[in-house]
């Protein structure tokens, strides 16, 4: 038998597990002897074996046939066992190595595995049985690294694939397609790192205007379309290397950075705004508010000129639609007083920081009071001075806190009336101003009803003063929200008509019982020719309306003149009385004081 050259002791046992494998090895021993042993003891057992009688030839051999694993001789001629090691760790490291020594030269194999081999067997082969058993362990032992390997391999990919998705979700915005504020950041970075960096790059950042509107109105899905039509309009504005990126919610930003004409771009996106946007058959204009910062002077990285862009965008926000400012540090410090104003004003109602002035409406001929206006007023804890509603009412009105504000306005104001009818006032018209936020708020009905059924409040005696651009917003809904309110019994007042655009066909159709002429016109009275023809047309147009005409911010003998000889109803003004506080306007209606006093000390 041939195996008695390799094997001394009890005969193989095939293993059908081996069989299946298929697995091809190769034999590289010089001993012809031992490796045909090898070979009829291997292939008995069903592997397909290649044999090579020194590790040159082996590792030739290993080349063309690609084995599952090599057994390999550690003396051998040409080329011995460490040398096929090593060629075979280059060649492809997964396969495995099972050296076979002499028997006295153990410390040999342990040197073969310590350079890579992966088992060993001493020759003679005291049992085929450990050979079978060794060249078993080896395979299944390499079966499970080639798993992992594949594995670790697949899941690389698949990383990899997965992060290059990430990669764009994190540098594009998912609704415009435009490059989000990461990206922005860097393209900025390259920018300004460039070696022949040319100094010029510049933010404008732009708000969108009346987009939360849309939203509220139409559904979030109308904003994102109208969203992706103003990236496509600007898109086609910008000019490469410059680029558009949508930075949150209804900002975008363009970034200079080839030193284009910023007026110039700045007028031409503007422009855009000058189509209406169609979406679904509905068309919106839309407004942009624009905030200029310029590097390094304003910010010398991205966020910092961001930060001055917004507070740039801030301020020309409030100069109305389609304006624009640069940054300076002034609007920095404004801003900052307008945060601190801001978080006063969170607290003002709860400390009883607020209160009422009153301020009487005159019948032009009689001048008897008919009515008179609620006006807030703000004393901040620890101040001497009061604010201005015209610095913090639009405060409020962003913030939403005018919500609350207008609903303690109210209710106080109702409160005060009822008590002052108690004491025997004669019915008269008492006016509140509504805030846009507060109109298109849902809850306004709700509330005058749960503030009238409260205080006790004759409704016929309540008017609320709206602005035009309050009503000429989201006209069939406001249409509805308005008659509801007449039904209930209440007056409705056009305050400072004139400013706006209204146009007369919609107002017809709207249940105004009074139009309020705008102090800006009644100010330059009787000598502006302008201002006399609004004034005269408005009048003309309200009492074809059937309006009750009141103009407002009467303060000399001339201008009441003028209203009186108009047939203008009735007369609100300095010239009369400044509003009063509450404790005056007791006075008056007790009798204890009449309005020349008021005059007098006003
Ligand atoms: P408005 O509704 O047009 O109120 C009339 C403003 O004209 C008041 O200013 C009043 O004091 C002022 N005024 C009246 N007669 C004359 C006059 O002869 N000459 C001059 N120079 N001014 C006169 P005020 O109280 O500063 O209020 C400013 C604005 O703040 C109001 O304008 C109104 O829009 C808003 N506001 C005041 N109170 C409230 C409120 O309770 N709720 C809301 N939503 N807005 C309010
Ligand atoms: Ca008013
Ligand atoms: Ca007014």
């Amino acid at each position: 038998m041939l195996y008695d050259k390799i094997a001394i002791g009890q005969p193989i046992k095939r293993c059908a597990m081996m069989n299946s494998e298929n697995a091809k090895i190769l034999a590289i021993e010089d001993d012809p002897g031992i490796r045909m042993c090898f070979v009829a003891f291997l292939e008995d057992l069903g592997f397909m074996v290649i044999e090579a009688e020194n590790g040159a030839r082996g590792l030739e051999l290993f080349d063309i046939e690609r084995p599952d694993l090599v057994l390999t001789d550690l003396n051998m001629p040409v080329m011995d066992g460490y040398g096929v090691i090593s060629g075979i760790k280059e060649r492809n490291p997964e396969v495995p190595i099972v050296v076979v020594s002499g028997a006295g030269a153990v410390n040999d194999a342990i040197e073969a595995v310590r350079r890579g081999a992966w088992d060993y067997i001493t020759k003679p082969v005291q049992s085929l049985r450990d050979l079978q058993e060794v060249i078993e362990r080896v395979l299944k032992r390499s079966k499970q690294i080639k798993e992992t390997n594949a594995y670790q391999r697949n899941l690389e990919v698949l990383v990899n694939k997965q992060s290059e998705k990430l990669q764009v979700l994190e540098s594009f915005d998912n609704i415009t397609g435009l490059p989000n504020r990461t990206r922005l950041g860097d393209i900025f970075y390259e920018a300004v790192t460039r070696k022949h960096f040319s100094g010029n790059v510049a933010i404008l950042l732009l708000q969108i205007n009346s987009l939360k509107f849309v939203n509220e109105t139409y559904g979030y899905e109308f904003g994102d379309h109208l969203l992706v039509a103003v990236g496509k309009r600007l898109v086609e504005l910008v000019r490469d290397p410059n680029v558009i990126s949508r930075v949150t919610g209804s900002k975008f930003a363009i970034m200079t950075v080839d030193g284009q004409n910023l007026l110039s771009l700045i007028n031409d996106v503007i422009k855009i705004f000058d189509t209406p946007f169609s979406i679904n058959m509905h068309e919106f204009f839309l407004g942009v508010s624009i905030g200029v910062a310029v590097f390094p002077v304003d910010g010398e990285s991205l966020d910092r000129l961001l930060q001055s862009a917004e507070t740039a965008m801030s301020e020309a926000t409030l100069l109305g639609k389609n304006k624009y400012l640069f940054y300076s540090n002034d609007l920095s410090l404004k801003v900052q007083k307008r945060l601190e104003m801001e978080n006063r004003l969170r607290h003002a109602l709860q400390r009883g920081e607020y209160f009422l002035q009153y301020q009487p409406k005159f019948d032009a001929k009689t001048h008897l009071v008919v009515g008179m206006e609620v006006l807030v007023r703000w004393h901040p804890t620890g101040e001497k001075q009061i604010v201005a509603p015209s610095t913090f009412i639009p405060i409020l009105e962003e913030t939403g806190l005018i919500d609350q504000v207008g609903e303690w306005v109210l209710r106080t104001a109702c409160a005060q009336y009822v008590k002052w009818r108690s004491e025997g006032m004669s019915p008269l018209k008492i006016s509140v101003n509504v805030s846009a936020h507060q109109f298109h708020s849902g809850t306004l009905v709700n509330m005058i009803g749960a503030v009238l059924n409260d205080t006790g409040m004759e409704p016929s005696c309540l008017c609320l003063e709206l602005t035009e651009s309050i009503v000429m917003r989201d006209i069939n809904q406001t249409l509805e929200t308005l008659q509801t309110i007449a039904d209930m019994g209440l007056k409705l007042s056009l305050d400072d008509f004139g400013t706006g655009y209204s146009s007369l066909s919609y107002l017809r159709r709207m249940p105004f019982h009074e139009i309020k002429i705008d102090r800006s016109f009644v100010m330059n009275l009787p000598h502006e020719k302008n201002s006399v023809a609004i004034a005269e047309s408005i009048i003309s147009m309200a009492h074809s309306l059937n309006m009750t005409i009141v103009a407002e911010g009467v303060e000399t003998k001339e201008q009441l003149d003028f209203m009186v000889d108009r047939q203008c109803e009735e007369i609100q003004g300095f010239y009369f009385c400044k509003p009063l506080r509450v404790e005056d306007m007791s006075a008056i209606f007790s009798g204890m004081a009449c309005i020349r006093y008021c005059v007098a000390t006003a």
